[in-house]
């Protein structure tokens, strides 16, 4: 880890707030006591009292704290301070009103466990956003309760093994091939091997599109159950063959699961469930706008055909005229992935996104995010190699091939991106492409963020080539340079204590 020089500025050299404790500093002030003393065994018995002090508590006053938590807050890239072009991530802007709306009292303050007749207005709400969403990808079967996309895959892959077991019976154990393309979010394979399926991967064409003469060549070995494929893939390409894919699959007696992360390209425009996708999965904390990251909460909605319905998590929610209720007894169903029904407040976050859309609406947003993309990928492509020639969806794809001959990779742009002021893009994603950069901006940016972030790209470019060390040394404007980013993840040091030295001591 290297440390670079303690600058001026206050926010930029922080210590711990244990390191700014003085005994005796407190943020309140308490008026003399007037009644009578209440003695404190009588208040707390010894027993439930602890014995060993409270030594190492930071004593501090109330501005103190709001200082230092406000200055480290800083330090980070927030979707609030401007874009964040992280490709297959979706990071578009969280909208105030959703906020406001899931704030609402009756649903904020809702319980979990309250009866049906006091949750009315929730059990409609999670009704409504299901038959939105299978309007969105004409998929009629829905459940909201995984709380993240990976889930909502491995639920889908589920629904899959339960419907060829239903189908086939003893045969489906001869059925456990799951087809997936070499450029698949590590998170597909890792879903189909926890169900119990045995990865086959598919080739990529030099257009960056399923192979289809291994396609049928993998489906002529047999015992293909599924397919799990990403559209547009996770190069940001639109899959032309999709129709034939399906028809492929199925002739082969197996399923076809959309890994719906990237329904940012397609909502309003195209359905999945037209396309003839069985299952999908979707990241409403990506496509829909509620907030995406630090593990959650997140939405990750899994959806289905009719045939595959009676498989999704119970309960299930149904509506008997006017009255919506739970129903807990589906002999069929995987069983439950979430403990109540998933992450409410997304749902409502989500569907408060849709009615401030409407149809015309979600239908512009796509448009924007495709041309948005497509801005960057013409803008930059005399600078960055890019790999495949096809025009782009909602994300544009390069590789470090021409900054790598100054010794200039894909890391080194990517953290000089955040000396120009940006987060960097989605680096080494896909595998497929060597030194790969995903560019995604989203809807939410205007032209002149779109070409701030395209002349800071060019800028980085020409520094490769005149000055590459540095590019190779950034980031420089920040208080941490380059982090050992394998050993913070593998031993973070979380607990402070008396001998713990900090950063801003050793700066
Ligand atoms: C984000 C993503 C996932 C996983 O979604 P999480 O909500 O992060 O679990 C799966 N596939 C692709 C292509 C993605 O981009």
């Amino acid at each position: 880890m290297s440390i670079k020089k303690v600058t001026q500025h206050p926010s930029q050299n922080e210590g711990l707030i244990f390191e700014r404790s003085q005994t005796g500093r407190v943020g309140y002030r308490l008026p003399k006591l007037d009644v009578d003393p209440i003695s404190l065994d009588e208040l707390l018995p010894a027993e439930l009292r602890r014995d060993d002090g409270l030594e190492g508590v930071p004593e501090v006053s109330e501005v103190d704290v709001i200082r230092h938590f406000t200055r480290i807050s800083t330090w980070n890239y927030s979707i609030d301070l401007g874009m964040y072009p992280l490709g297959s991530c979706t990071m578009k802007y969280n909208s105030r009103l959703n906020e406001k709306t899931a704030r609402i009292g009756g649903f904020a303050g809702l319980h979990p466990l309250a009866p049906e007749e006091e949750s009315q207005g929730a059990l409609e709400l999670i009704y409504k956003l299901q038959e939105d969403l299978a309007e969105i990808t004409g998929l009629p079967g829905v459940s909201l309760q995984p709380a993240a996309g990976a889930q909502g895959e491995m639920t889908g892959v589920m629904l899959i093994r339960a419907f060829l077991d239903a189908r086939d019976g003893e045969a489906s154990k001869d059925r456990r091939v799951m087809l997936i393309p070499e450029s698949a979010h590590g998170t597909n394979p890792a879903s189909a091997a926890m169900s119990g399926f045995t990865v086959k991967t598919i080739r990529a064409t030099a257009d960056g599109l399923t192979d289809m003469a291994h396609l049928r060549e993998l489906c002529n070995e047999g015992g293909v159950a599924g397919l799990m494929l990403t559209n547009p893939n996770t190069c940001g390409i639109f899959e032309t063959d999709i129709k034939e894919i399906c028809d492929t699959i199925h002739n082969a007696g197996g399923l076809v699961y959309m890994d719906g992360a990237n329904m940012n390209a397609l909502v309003g425009v195209a359905r999945p469930g037209d396309m003839g996708v069985d299952v999908i999965h979707l990241n409403l904390h990506k496509t829909f706008s509620t907030p995406h990251g630090g593990g959650g909460p997140g939405c990750g909605p899994c959806l289905c055909s009719a045939d595959l319905a009676p498989f999704l998590p119970a309960p299930r929610i149904e509506k008997d005229g006017e009255r919506y209720h739970l129903n807990f007894d589906v002999p069929t169903s995987i069983g439950r992935v979430k403990a109540f029904y998933g992450n409410f407040g997304m749902m409502v976050r989500a569907l408060s996104y849709i009615y401030t859309h409407g149809h015309d609406g979600l239908r512009e947003a796509t448009e924007s995010a495709v041309l948005n993309a497509r801005y960057v990928s013409k803008k930059l492509e005399g600078a960055f190699d890019k790999p495949f020639a096809s025009d782009c969806m909602h994300e544009a794809i390069f590789s470090h091939k021409n900054q790598s001959k100054k010794g200039v990779s894909t890391l080194d742009i990517a953290k000089r991106l955040i000396d120009y002021g940006f987060h960097p893009m989605t680096v080494y994603f896909p595998l497929v492409v060597e030194g790969a950069m995903l560019i995604e901006p989203t809807e939410s940016v205007g032209r002149a963020d779109l070409d701030a972030f395209v002349e800071a790209m060019i800028d980085i470019d020409r520094e490769a080539s005149e000055n590459p060390q540095l590019v190779i040394g950034a980031p420089h404007s920040t208080r941490i340079g380059r982090l050992d980013e394998a050993t913070a993840a593998r031993k973070p040091v979380l607990r402070w204590r008396p001998d713990t030295v900090s950063t801003a001591k050793t700066a």
